[in-house]
């Protein structure tokens, strides 16, 4: 017997229905902007829903048609955020670009991604002009500043200003109805082998997302809340706050480039934030300056902190000298990114208090929306057992099912189903509370930004002294995570700690470049002649950075 249809309207999941729904029930609710031009923007979800209709407006006429890539070079403003709803809610692909990698790598990915339009902050102008003969797909180039503020002169073709677009406009724009699996934007994560890879996130999954990140047990954002994302635009999408926050009514804070302890704990108080969220080593500028300053936070009462393993110590200085509730999130570039939260259960309460605080360190429970799997190394499904550690895999509404272009499609099966290997090595307690253990994918995160270690090591073996080369991550208590260069010399061949870093200048962006060389009569490998970086890291994990 065929199954019964259900009689329910069909309302397709669009980006444009976020901004609508904020600027209609609660139109008054604030967006607060610190501008790069340095000085503070507020206005209304209101004015921004019409800035929106009107960015839409003016992107049609620079030509844009559905599909067409919208790439950004921004920090967290309210001009950015226009572009997220401008751009797709008109069926155009929102792509935000990270400005902290190296100029060649930006223009590698504006190029794959085959950006048509690129709009960029005052800041990233001199950086666009540099890098304008390497973007052969861009035909407009948008300076998001008004008139005052535009180049006298300039070398980049069809620029234009950002005000300028806008103002001419009238905003007689109605947000188009269309297929919710559409894609509406992009963010490449470098966090793998290989070139970077495009995550091409849909309407769905994106409306999908906001609403599993807005639940109490996740980010629990509610319009009582002033939300403060100071994980970056171009960070997966600010974990999805500039959308939450509109699908809640919450007053949204943005910090532009101004990232530091005290820039950031002065918006907090003057606009009364009740939530943020970012990676650990903005949180330990936060507590270095409140340390210094002796200060306290007199509104800010929670914050997620992820991207990176939270300190424990950080998690009890937050609560225990602050006040502020630290929820620990796990998610990835691939899921949108939120995958699992740390938030304790009814069933938990009765623990000690020690008990409680080791889970709470854990990584976390999955949002409804995604699954969790590990999987021993014949792919087998392991246990939830807390002890059994494994390859992660998850599944969900809002993972990737491949990457963008002809990237490829990473998934495997398991038990009948495709899952996404997350490259994190993790355990799952009985609760279902999951905690990453170690990482099977060979890449650094420093301070929440991926270095590549085949990059650096390639460098290296393009040294004529240098026979073999490994790069691994070694502990740093304010990065996380540092790149060190472990060399074999050829036979005979003189180098040193200074001249093999000095080899890396210009070849790469200084923050990537390896903090400390240690030469070694050899590297150790696998019957296959792979590297063991396994081993590497065990050998080395006592090793202090200079400068740690
Ligand atoms: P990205 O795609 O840049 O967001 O990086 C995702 C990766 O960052 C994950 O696969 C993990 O390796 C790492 N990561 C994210 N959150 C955490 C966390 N809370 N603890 C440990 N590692 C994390």
């Amino acid at each position: 017997m065929a199954a019964m249809p259900g009689q329910m309207m069909q309302m397709p999941l669009l980006i444009s229905s976020l901004i609508r729904h904020a600027a209609r029930h609660s139109g008054d609710t604030e967006i607060v902007s610190r501008r790069v031009e340095g000085d503070i923007h507020r206005y209304t979800y209101r004015d921004a829903e019409l800035r929106c209709r009107k960015l839409a407006q003016a992107l049609a006429r620079l030509g844009c048609t559905p599909g067409d890539r919208v790439g950004t070079l921004a920090w967290n403003g309210y001009r950015h955020f226009e572009i997220y709803y401008g751009a797709s809610g008109s069926q155009l692909v929102c792509h935000t670009i990270n400005p902290r990698l190296f100029p060649e790598q930006i223009a590698w990915i504006a190029t794959d991604a085959a950006d048509r339009v690129l709009c960029f902050d005052l800041s990233f102008l001199p950086l666009v002009e540099q890098l304008l003969p390497a973007l052969p797909t861009v035909r407009h180039f948008v300076l998001m500043t008004d008139r005052s503020h535009m180049p006298a002169a300039t070398a980049l073709p069809n620029l234009s200003c950002y005000e300028d677009l806008i103002d001419a406009e009238d905003g007689r724009y109605s947000w188009p109805v269309f297929d919710e699996n559409t894609a509406s934007s992009l963010c490449y994560t470098s966090g793998t082998t290989g070139h970077p890879k495009g995550a091409l996130y849909s309407h769905r999954s994106s409306v999908l997302h906001a609403y599993g990140a807005a639940l109490p047990d996740a980010m629990g954002c509610s319009a009582s809340d002033v939300i403060l994302p100071v994980v970056p635009m171009f960070h997966v999408n600010a974990w999805g706050l500039p959308y939450s926050a509109p699908m809640v009514g919450a007053k949204l804070v943005f910090p532009g480039p101004f990232l530091d302890g005290k820039s950031l704990h002065e918006l907090f108080e003057q606009e009364q934030v009740t939530f943020s969220a970012g990676v650990p080593t903005v949180w330990l500028g936060v507590i270095n300056h409140l340390k210094c300053a002796g200060l306290k936070m007199s509104s800010l009462k929670r914050t997620v902190i992820g991207g990176a393993a939270c300190p424990p110590a950080m998690r009890q200085t937050l609560e225990n000298d602050y006040g502020v509730e630290v929820i620990h999130a796990w998610g990835m570039t691939e899921l949108s990114p939120l995958g699992t939260l740390s938030k304790l259960g009814a069933s938990h309460r009765h623990l000690p208090a020690e008990q409680r605080q080791h889970l709470l360190e854990k990584q976390g429970r999955a949002i409804f929306g995604i699954d969790l799997a590990i999987v021993g190394d014949d792919g087998q499904a392991l246990p939830w057992d807390g002890k059994a550690s494994g390859d992660l895999l998850v599944r969900g509404s809002w993972v990737i099912d491949r990457y963008f272009g002809d990237a490829g499609c990473p998934l495997r099966e398991l038990d009948g189903e495709m899952w996404f290997p997350t490259g994190d090595v993790a355990t799952i307690d009985t609760d279902g509370f999951m905690q990453i253990t170690d990482r099977s994918k060979d890449v650094i995160k420093s301070g929440g930004e991926w270095i590549s270690s085949i990059e650096l090591e390639n460098i290296a073996m393009a040294h004529p002294a240098v026979l073999e080369a490994a790069v691994i991550a070694c502990r740093h208590p304010k990065w996380d995570e540092r790149p060190l260069l472990v060399v074999v010399r050829k036979p005979g061949a003189e180098l040193d700690r200074e001249r093999m870093l000095a080899f890396y200048a210009g070849k790469i962006a200084k923050w990537q470049i390896p903090d400390d060389v240690i030469f070694v009569d050899e590297i150790p490998h696998t019957a296959t002649g792979k590297m063991l970086k396994m081993k590497l890291r065990q050998q080395f994990a006592g090793h202090t950075l200079p400068d740690a």
